[in-house]
């Protein structure tokens, strides 16, 4: 049996469809924007490998800090504990912001760093006496994670429909999209700030965050809105005493062209949920930052009231901690800063070009360093969506559209010579569908 085999026979993997013929490709290695299987074979990683590479695959840097780390402390309980990469990595994040968000909480991954967000913001209310406030507000197409409270406000997703029995009720907002040359945007936000007008007369003191991933949601296809229309939302939203939970799980650590995505829309939320890019790719790390207002509604003193009941084994693990830093500080380099603004600029120029070359081109959107665009297709053909995503893999691009988007969102290792590359085999495949 090799490896392939010896995987098919053994490992569950995640949002896979298996089939019996299906064999997983082993990668042995991967270095700066490549992956390399076990036969040498080189995969370009247009996806960071689901969005959380941010400098390439194995990067030296954060490599030596992880071992450093090890060897001196890998882990310490963190109830009545600390440590100082904890520590440095909060403080480094609260300097950027540079704002009310100064309360940070540790968890695993993205869904855990919204689960905490929502059971913070329930137990908020509940020791404010408001314990009617029990439903969320939400936007169609949202995804917030696979865990049972993120699936229930990412419930107008469609990923999680098979559980819709065990999901808690959500009030959703139809999420008004929009793409370069579209020309009903206003309409869509105005159809979408009705409904919220509604929700917020027909639930009122009912209500008790809402959740939005800022400037573009993810897994619902790239989907890209205006930063206008998020400000008048959260506006609204403020004048009700509503709180606001920014999940940046994907959009943090550049991906939106600032540091974090909120600093373009210049409106501090509650809360602020960061994941996938956190440790650069390396290691599992999460956190849900807040405000002091809210930790210190939580402050056990005289009074009646419950701290917040939630931690994790492996709460701020040091050696991802030590990863996030050196993570960070390479972020925060004038390189990648240049990188940033670079991959940006040539998306822009490469997909204006992908649209004149491929006609069945539509839909072209680009928010910092992603970029995206949907295929028409005849007849609504999945088979062909697979097809040109098995076609680009063959031609060493690793891809994984959703739906009858394609997207990319490279590691910020990327030359302008590979993405031009990459952009032309895009065309030419595309082209001869
Ligand atoms: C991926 C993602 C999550 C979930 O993160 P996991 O680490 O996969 O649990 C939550 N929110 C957003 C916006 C995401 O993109």
């Amino acid at each position: 049996m090799n490896l392939a085999q010896l995987d098919s026979s053994l490992i569950w993997h995640p949002f896979s469809k298996a089939k019996l013929s299906d064999m997983p490709i082993v990668i042995k290695s991967g270095k700066g924007s490549y992956l390399y299987d076990e036969d040498g074979k080189k995969y370009i990683d247009l996806i960071s490998s689901w969005w959380v590479n941010l400098h390439g695959h194995s990067h030296p840097q954060i490599a030596e800090a992880i071992s450093h780390q090890a060897r001196e402390l890998e882990h310490v309980i963190f109830a009545d504990f600390t440590h100082k990469p904890a520590i440095e990595i909060c403080d480094l994040i609260r300097k950027e912001i540079n704002g009310d968000l100064t309360r940070f909480f540790f968890s695993d991954n993205g869904s855990t760093a919204v689960e905490v967000a929502l059971k913070m913001a329930y137990q908020y209310w509940v020791n404010k006496g408001e314990g009617k406030r029990k439903l969320f507000l939400s936007f169609s197409g949202g995804y917030h994670g696979d865990t049972i409270g993120a699936m229930s406000l990412g419930g107008g997703s469609g990923f999680h429909d098979i559980f819709k029995k065990l999901l808690f009720d959500v009030l959703f907002m139809p999420y008004p999209e929009t793409w370069e040359g579209d020309e009903n945007v206003w309409q869509k936000e105005n159809d979408a700030i009705e409904k919220l007008q509604q929700y917020l007369l027909d639930y009122k003191g009912q209500i008790s965050a809402l959740i939005i991933e800022p400037l573009i949601q993810g897994a619902g296809g790239m989907r890209i809105c205006r930063k206008e229309f998020i400000q008048k939302v959260i506006k609204m939203i403020q004048e009700q005493d509503i709180l606001v939970i920014f999940d940046e799980v994907m959009t943090g650590f550049g991906r939106t062209g600032s540091t974090f995505a909120l600093q373009q829309i210049g409106i501090t939320p509650d809360f602020l949920c960061l994941s996938k890019g956190l440790t650069g790719g390396f290691l599992p790390l999460a956190l849900t930052i807040t405000t002091d207002a809210i930790y210190e509604e939580f402050l056990v003193d005289q009074h009646l009231r419950y701290s917040f009941s939630h931690g994790h084994s492996y709460t701020a693990n040091p050696i991802a901690c030590s990863a996030a830093i050196a993570s960070w500080n390479l972020l925060m380099t004038l390189e990648t800063q240049e990188k940033l603004q670079a991959i940006h600029v040539q998306h822009q120029k490469e997909i204006k070009d992908l649209k004149k070359h491929c006609k069945n081109i539509v839909k072209t959107r680009v928010v910092g360093t992603i970029s995206a665009f949907d295929i028409l297709m005849k007849n609504n053909d999945k088979t062909s969506i697979q097809k040109i995503r098995q076609n680009l893999l063959s031609k060493g691009l690793l891809m994984r559209p959703l739906g009858n988007t394609f997207y990319l969102i490279p590691p910020y290792s990327i030359t302008p010579e590979e993405l031009n590359e990459v952009y032309q085999i895009i065309a030419n495949e595309i082209s001869r569908q």
